[in-house]
């Protein structure tokens, strides 16, 4: 069947030249009668075709485009989806070393030229987010691919904004095979357990990994705080790499006593590893100065929207001007944003206020970002949503 067609506005077509994937209800001048989900081509004012997209018609984003092309294709066609996962899966068999390291993320939305789509390897499972209605009509082409490169068993766990406003009606379940809740799980050679079903996200934050790798390298003897830990990543890094002590907080009693298991799981009951549940804004007022010399602050995203971007600012700067105020002398601080409306120079910034107002000698030893398996595509700047620096506090 052919899809039907959006055209846009004239001049609008600048950013889809431009390869960016989104299409903002502003920029349309005919929408298709077609029904939330469907896919559609976008042309341009004078009928030249420039891709084709998934159609949302009740979101701002009124469509978001996988294929940017000028010939007539059609999408009922496995070899089509195949195609663009085993693409997904190769860069990563590249990028990843597969016998130390065998949870990542496969599918990462934008980022593989599939907008709507996370999909996240946990060992033999997979767990999905679908994002958007459209791509619930390309699952059953998704599970073939899976299945194709030998992953039966794939859990859906959607958020509450997909079904509410983007209408995706598949409930949150296994969507394909079967297994237990729980998962071990290796990355750099170290092992976690998940919990597919009620972990927060898909389980686990593996955009992260590399940080964790940089945490076990600087740790030797030192004193870590691992402040938002959520079940341990840091933390079992950082005994990897010889840290002297090591607490993680985390306002989630289910976490802290997950994270106390996975330290268990790779170092026995012996583990220098202590979880502290608390609210860590709470817990950094009150600890006491120079206890820790290495501190990882890697909190939830405080700005979920364009609006609350100032608030959140005031929460990045507070946290981090508390730790640089405390810290020891000769310190580092692993300091991160997960909010994709704040940018790198903007958390820059908040950092730099933060160090201004604890009055410390602050310098950035590294920059950090997202894992190589949640690549940022270049012509949609919103895939890059994780901004750290390491610091080092004089
Ligand atoms: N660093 C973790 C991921 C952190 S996700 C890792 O590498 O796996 C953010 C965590 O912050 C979640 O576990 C959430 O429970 C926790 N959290 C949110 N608000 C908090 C607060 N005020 N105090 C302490 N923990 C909080």
């Amino acid at each position: 069947m052919k899809p039907a067609i959006l055209s846009l506005k004239q001049g609008r077509e600048r950013s889809v030249n431009n390869f960016h994937p989104w299409i903002f209800s502003g920029a349309v001048k005919n929408m298709p009668n077609v029904e939330n989900g469907s896919i559609i081509g976008v042309v341009d004012d004078k009928g030249a075709l420039l891709g084709y997209g998934f159609f949302s018609p009740n979101s701002q984003i009124v469509c978001r485009i996988f294929e940017f092309t000028n010939e007539n294709l059609t999408f009922e066609n496995q070899m089509y989806w195949t195609e663009k996962v085993k693409k997904a899966f190769l860069l990563r068999h590249s990028l990843l070393n597969f016998e130390t390291t065998n949870a990542f993320r496969l599918l990462h939305a934008e980022g593989d030229f599939l907008p709507g789509v996370i999909a996240d390897v946990y060992h033999d499972v997979i767990v999905m987010q679908l994002l958007i209605k459209g791509t619930e009509k390309i699952l059953p082409f998704l599970l073939k691919a899976f299945e194709e490169l030998g992953y039966k068993n794939v859990y859906l766990k959607n958020k509450e904004n997909s079904f509410r406003f983007e209408e995706v009606d598949l409930t949150n379940g296994w969507l394909n095979g079967k297994k237990e809740t729980s998962v071990f799980i290796k990355e750099n050679g170290l092992t976690f357990e998940i919990d597919i079903e009620n972990g927060q996200k898909t389980g686990f934050f593996l955009d992260q990994r590399e940080n964790r790798a940089l945490v076990r390298h600087y740790a030797k003897g030192r004193n870590v705080l691992n402040a938002f830990s959520y079940t341990g990543g840091f933390s079992v890094y950082a005994q990897a790499g010889g840290a002297a002590s090591i607490d993680s907080v985390d306002i989630s009693k289910d976490a802290m006593k997950h994270a106390h298991q996975n330290a268990v799981l790779n170092f026995g009951e012996n583990t220098i590893h202590q979880s502290i549940p608390a609210d860590c804004f709470d817990f950094l007022r009150k600890m006491p100065e120079n206890k820790y010399n290495l501190i990882v602050l890697d909190p939830p995203a405080f700005a979920k929207n364009l609006r609350s971007v100032p608030n959140a600012s005031r929460g990045y700067k507070d946290l981090n001007m508390i730790a640089m105020s405390k810290i020891a002398k000769n310190s580092l601080i692993f300091t991160f944003s997960c909010s994709q409306h704040i940018d790198s120079s903007l958390f820059r910034k908040i950092v730099f206020s933060a160090a201004a107002d604890a009055k410390r000698n602050v310098r950035i030893i590294q920059q950090l970002s997202q894992c190589c398996d949640h690549p940022i595509n270049i012509f949609h700047p919103e895939s890059e949503y994780l901004k750290g620096l390491l610091l080092h506090i004089e």
